[in-house]
């Protein structure tokens, strides 16, 4: 098909196209991280070529008569002539008419002109599914712009941005934070408690003899699975504080042990 190497598919519609099947529309949303882990219900609202609620697509006006469509026949499609450096080529493309219908209105819908679709803002309700990761788009079917003549409608392509946390990074389904213990903490060891993501706590066992870096695992505390079940980890990267202020009494006791340790 010479036409259609020569990038003519456009002339008649089709997939995207001036008539038939709507187009995607795109959008952007940003979520919280802690909405990232909890997956969450947003609405999106943006402008685009909706179906008419006054004709409810079919592009007629109230009581008007369904005829047949004169430009096609009531075919739905249409041949047209296209001149190429090869000369005219024939081709068969939906009629622009009735938008493949093969029927007209005998009074088109007054709102939207008989396109059945009008531009203007629409609210989308998506589910953002646990797990998503920054960048991701989700397709939620039909939600993009209406087909013309009530043809089926696009998708609405949805790009998420997921918001860093303070404190927080993300490693694939893991959470990686950082946690200030005091040096006795560390040498003796102790009950700990770690701020989730979530706005929360998790409690934890720091071993004593902990080294300075190291790094502990909560499980399942992390991102849950996009595709598949559980969650990630929680990795808790221990800072141990050396102290910078110290009494007297305090001084001496450290000296003690500098001296006990040899
Ligand atoms: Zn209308
Ligand atoms: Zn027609």
């Amino acid at each position: 098909d010479l036409g259609e190497m020569f990038g003519f598919g456009d002339i008649f519609g089709g997939a995207g196209g001036a008539s038939g099947r709507g187009r995607d529309a795109q959008a952007e949303v940003t979520i919280t991280f802690a909405e990232m882990i909890g997956g969450v219900k947003k609405t999106v609202t943006l402008p685009l070529q909706a179906k008419c609620e006054k004709c409810g697509g079919t592009g007629g006006a109230p009581g008007a008569k369904e005829e047949t469509c004169r430009t096609c026949g009531g075919r739905g499609r249409v041949n047209k002539q296209i001149k190429t450096m090869f000369g005219a080529i024939a081709r068969s493309g939906t009629c622009p008419d009735c938008a493949g219908r093969g029927k007209t209105f005998s009074q088109k819908c007054p709102d939207c002109g008989g396109a059945g679709r009008l531009k203007r803002k629409v609210s989308v309700e998506v589910d953002i599914p646990p797990g998503i990761g920054d960048g991701q788009t989700i397709v939620v079917s039909g939600k993009g712009e209406a087909g013309v003549g009530g043809a089926p409608a696009g998708d609405l392509l949805l790009t998420v941005r997921v918001s860093p946390a303070e404190g927080f990074e993300r490693r694939g389904d893991n959470i990686l934070t950082r946690r200030h213990i005091s040096f006795a903490q560390a040498a003796l060891g102790d009950k700990i408690e770690v701020k989730t993501p979530e706005g929360g706590t998790v409690k934890m066992k720091v071993p004593a003899g902990t080294q300075p870096g190291e790094i502990f695992r909560v499980r399942g505390r992390g991102v849950p699975r996009l595709r598949g079940f559980g969650r990630g980890d929680l990795l808790v990267e221990i800072l141990v504080d050396v102290p910078t202020k110290l009494s007297r009494s305090q001084k001496e006791l450290i000296k003690q042990l500098r001296d006990l340790s040899g």
